[in-house]
């Protein structure tokens, strides 16, 4: 029998076997793709073109330094020079840099979440405290409320008289969340909090090497402690006594104290022959990946693309516009002006390309477009599809001086280097329910009931079960905490 048993190596539970195998603990982790790394992957999606793309997530903010230290993680996580880039419809466009916000009151506005950040971010790898306790930490009733009991569409309004400027704030709050700014379930809340509290300071920064990169050298940290880690092994069923249990999958099954799951809840409640989470869970992006054979002109003669596209590119993401498209998603419709933003990897770490691609001038493009709900691809799924890439091309291509798909990459077989995945897609790849990226919604970082104060965020009606991954109470993004927090909980029980 195995001290632990972990299903899936995403890096989530790369990160809980580091720890436990570390501990001297037996480790068993079950896999049932033939790679590690579930969403946090580098691949090559076009053959004979040597470019290792950070298929699905991209940047990191949340891993925590202490736990890169504690296991000895050594990758480089780059800044950019550029925080964002935000054309507007009259040829001109806001440039923000990484370490100036561009006017007082962003400034001021920063000032609020830097705060939140530093009394918060070091609390996700701790026993859970309850919402009063947080609240009293972060000492100040106006920010508390304004970023965790109102909608924030209520203080970005007060901030932001800017429509474009809002807009840029906003899109923190709806990175794979469908919601809308003024929205009472305070989704919009929660998604914006862990979009600006990572490593206290909220800065997103590229992993040199790619994502694979990150999750490569976990996996190599995991097997070094001793944890065994098999591939191509999908676990198909779960039998708990609560002291004890059984692993089923084909062909086999396998005996462990404790189970850690790195799938989703909702694939964990169904492994354990429970009832799916109600409401199910829905993603609501458009991922776009593409290869350049040079980064497009610009419609702002103002500012040179290599600047542009350094940081995160705003695309038609101005607060009505974000608003307009939430309304037609709603509706069941494709956004017709869909806002996205769009990030160039190889411009801050040219060494995922190959000498060949790098010479020639390449680069990535990866495209996250919001507002894109899993609804609206289940009827007629690649009719749906054809539409929201033609639909977010239209877009990019609305503040540009050159069509995006003249500068694509042309690969050996005569295909565009251009690849996109609907939410469905994402489930059916990466078994995320509904495509929803973060597992589940995201949830508030503090104990929601008096029975959660001082558990790990963790645990599940089984004694012996925890979530290991991205569904966990501190959960979703590329962050190891809900793994750190798992092993913590194994270890004190
Ligand atoms: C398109 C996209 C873009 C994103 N961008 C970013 C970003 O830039 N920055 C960021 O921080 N986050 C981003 N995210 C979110 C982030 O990638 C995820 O929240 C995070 O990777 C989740 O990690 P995890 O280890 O918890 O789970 P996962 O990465 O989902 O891993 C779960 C693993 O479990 C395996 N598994 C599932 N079921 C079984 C089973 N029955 N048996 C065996 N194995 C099983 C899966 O194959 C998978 O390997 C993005 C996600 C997506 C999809």
């Amino acid at each position: 029998m195995y001290d632990a048993v972990i299903i899936g190596a995403g890096h989530n539970g790369l990160v809980a076997a580091a720890y436990l195998a570390r501990e001297g603990r037996s480790v068993l982790v079950l896999e049932r793709s033939d790679h590690v790394g579930g969403a946090a992957v580098s691949e090559r999606p076009w053959a004979g073109v040597d470019a290792r793309l950070s298929r699905y997530s991209y940047l990191v903010s949340l891993f925590p330094r202490a736990i890169a230290a504690e296991l000895g993680l050594a990758i480089e996580l780059r800044r950019r020079s550029v925080s964002s880039y935000t054309p507007r419809p009259d040829g001109t466009g806001l440039l923000v840099r990484t370490t100036r916000p561009p006017n007082r009151h962003w400034a001021d506005f920063q000032a609020m979440t830097e705060h939140v950040a530093r009394v918060v971010f070091p609390t996700l790898t701790e026993p859970l405290v309850s919402r009063d306790a947080l609240r009293a930490r972060v000492g100040d009733d106006a920010i508390w409320d304004a970023l965790v009991e109102r909608p924030l569409g209520e203080v970005l309004a007060r901030y932001f008289e800017d429509d474009f400027e809002r807009g840029i704030v906003a899109t923190d709050a709806l990175i794979g969340t469908f919601a809308g700014l003024d929205d009472e379930s305070l989704r919009q809340n929660r998604c914006f909090l862990y979009h600006v509290i990572g490593n206290g300071t909220g800065d997103w920064d590229v992993p040199v090497g790619g994502m694979g990169a990150l999750t490569g050298a976990l996996a190599g940290i995991a097997y070094g402690a001793g944890a065994e880690i098999k591939l191509g092994v999908e676990v198909t069923s779960i039998e708990t006594d609560g002291v004890a249990a059984e692993i089923l999958y084909e062909g086999g099954s396998v005996q462990a104290r404790y189970v850690l799951c790195n799938a989703a809840p909702a694939v964990l409640a169904s492994l354990l022959g429970e009832p799916a989470p109600d409401p199910r869970p829905e993603g609501a992006q458009l991922k776009l990946n593409m290869l350049l054979k040079r980064l497009p002109r610009l419609r702002d003669p103002s500012v040179d693309p290599f600047e542009a596209f350094a940081g995160t590119f705003h695309v038609n993401e101005a607060a009505t516009q974000l608003a307009l498209a939430y309304g037609q998603a709603q509706s069941g419709l494709v956004p017709e002006l869909a806002p996205c933003e769009v990030y160039c990897h190889s411009l801050t770490d040219p060494s995922i390309l190959g000498p060949e691609l790098r010479e020639a001038g390449a680069q990535t493009l990866t495209c996250f477009g919001l507002h894109m709900p899993a609804r609206l691809f289940e009827r007629e799924p690649s009719v749906a599809k054809a539409q929201a890439i033609a639909s977010t091309l239209a877009s990019l291509n609305s503040v540009l001086a050159e069509p995006i798909e003249d500068c694509l990459w042309i690969a050996p077989s005569g295909e565009p280097c251009l690849e996109a995945r609907t939410p469905v897609e994402l489930e059916a790849e990466l078994g995320l329910p509904g495509g929803n990226i973060f597992h589940r919604d995201l949830l508030w970082p503090f104990a929601e009931t008096e029975a959660e104060v001082g558990t790990w965020g963790v645990e599940t009606p089984h004694a012996n079960v925890f979530v290991c991954g991205a569904g966990a109470r501190r959960g979703g993004g590329v962050s190891g905490i809900p793994g750190h927090n798992a092993a913590m909980a194994v270890l004190d029980g």
